[in-house]
């Protein structure tokens, strides 16, 4: 069995299950034997089905959001809005089953057409920081484009998945969505191995992102990884100061620094750093850590206690703490927001990914040295820029080698436009059209006339 631990009280909350490398091999199973079937439902009743997906999840959106909160330690409000993006982006991809447009081109003697062919059965792997939601940028895509699934969620939060199989399973015809709960060595090794299964889509560790790259190239199987990031969160001296220090804790500390999109550099530039981390010290101050099921709480605990252990050693005795905020004392895995600076490009904590609320204050000089401090990594996920001269942060936005990036803000996730990373970041994109292009395979009929 698995104890599922939840993280504020660090007491077992459930126990489930846990699968091996046969219950695998049975969900592929039976994934593949419903596949024939789901491919040939008529697009617009594909769509239907994805619509009513759509509402039996929001009719559960409030006990789906509790047992989030409580499983991954992440704020009741947080957790709300991850199971409202579950709906909504099930509700997108309803749409795209009528929408998967082939072309038609001019070639001598006859008529050439594309189709786009679901890939088979696809396994999906997903990560404890955004369970449910993580998991359904990729359903929503697959299961709109015909293909069948076989999900794995993490072991530390496999709850919201084993709740979504069960309401699936009263809309959706048997075997299209499996949820295989069980651990990524043995479940996640069998999804990639497995020769019946056609593609990979995988969130978590630019680690484990590796191995199965490396492991998929057996059986030239799909793959689309959404893994780490350092991302640079690059405040000009001309920017609203205010704004940009207001909005930066929550860029970071949100879901406790566990996100892949996390602003865990500040590049300051020079003439305006003391103001800026006077404005920042205040503002960190002020981020409610507490209890994930008390409504005013902005950031929770972290996932776990061997977590804990390894953000804790990004900020060892003798590191430059700058500010410190709050975190409840006892029981739980907690950790105060926390700002190093002054910090050099080459530290520890300004080039490996920490995954916990831990910023790093880092100064540039001019535009270039922006640039060049902000591509100085291995990854290349989201950012932010900051200016008031519109010309400047067009050319910064294009310089910088990350896949979304967003201007006077620090958003990067929206169901209707493309999610993905540059360099160790990741392969492939998600959310938006173009997911489609990764659970589809383009297929070129010519028909002599
Ligand atoms: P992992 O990359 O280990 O886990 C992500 C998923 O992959 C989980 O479902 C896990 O299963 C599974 N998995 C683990 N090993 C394998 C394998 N060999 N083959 C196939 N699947 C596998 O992340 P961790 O939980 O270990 O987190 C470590 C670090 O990774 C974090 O500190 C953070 O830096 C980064 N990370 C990044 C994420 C992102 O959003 N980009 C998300 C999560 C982590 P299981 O956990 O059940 O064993």
């Amino acid at each position: 069995m698995i104890s599922v631990v939840e993280p504020a009280t660090a007491a077992v909350m459930a126990e489930v299950p846990r699968a091996g490398a046969d219950d695998v091999d049975a969900a592929v199973e039976r994934a593949k034997g419903a596949f024939p079937a789901w491919r040939a439902v008529e697009p617009a009743e594909r769509s239907a089905i994805l619509r009513r997906l759509a509402d039996a999840v929001e009719e559960r959106l409030e006990d789906l959001a509790v047992l989030e909160a409580r499983n991954a330690g992440k704020p009741i409000g947080d957790a709300r809005g991850e199971m409202g993006m579950v709906v909504e982006t099930f509700r997108y991809y309803a749409g795209a089953p009528e929408r998967l447009l082939g072309d038609t081109i001019p070639v001598s003697g006859g008529i050439d057409m594309t189709f786009r062919e679901p890939l088979g059965v696809v396994g999906l792997i997903v990560p404890w920081n955004f369970p449910l939601v993580i998991a359904a940028w990729k359903l929503g895509p697959a299961l709109a484009a015909g293909n069948t699934v076989v999900l794995k969620p993490a072991e530390l939060t496999p709850l919201t998945a084993l709740e979504l199989e069960k309401i699936a399973a009263t809309v959706l015809p048997e075997g299209v969505l499996n949820v295989v709960a069980g651990p990524g060595s043995v479940c996640g090794s069998r999804l990639v191995e497995h020769p019946d299964v056609a593609k990979v889509a995988f969130t978590g560790s630019t680690e484990v992102g590796r191995g199965i790259a490396r492991q998929a190239a057996d059986t030239i199987k799909r793959v689309t990884l959404e893994l780490g990031g350092k991302s640079a969160n690059i405040v000009f001296a001309d920017a609203d100061l205010e704004a940009a220090a207001a909005a930066a804790p929550m860029s970071v500390f949100g879901n406790a620094g566990q996100d892949c999109c996390a602003r865990s550099r500040i590049l300051v530039q020079r003439d305006a750093m003391d103001r800026f981390t006077e404005l920042l010290d205040a503002a960190v101050r002020e981020v409610r850590v507490g209890d994930p099921l008390d409504e005013t709480t902005q950031m929770g605990p972290l996932i776990s206690a061997a977590h804990r252990e390894e953000v804790a050693s990004f900020v060892p005795e003798g590191a430059p703490v700058a500010t410190r905020g709050t975190a409840p004392e006892g029981d739980g895995f907690w950790y105060p927001p926390t700002v190093l600076a002054p910090v050099g490009q080459h530290d520890r904590a300004a080039v490996e990914e920490i995954f916990g609320p831990v910023v790093c204050v880092i100064a540039f000089d001019d535009e270039v040295d922006a640039v060049a401090k902000a591509n100085d990594t291995i990854y290349g996920l989201s950012g932010s820029v900051w200016t008031r001269d519109g010309a400047k942060a067009l050319r910064v936005a294009r310089a910088v080698d990350t896949g979304v990036l967003s201007v006077n803000s620090n958003t990067s996730v929206r169901v209707s436009t493309p999610f993905g990373g540059f360099k160790q970041s990741g392969v492939g994109r998600e959310l938006g059209p173009h997911a489609l292009d990764h659970y589809t395979e383009v297929k070129n009929v010519y028909f002599a006339t």
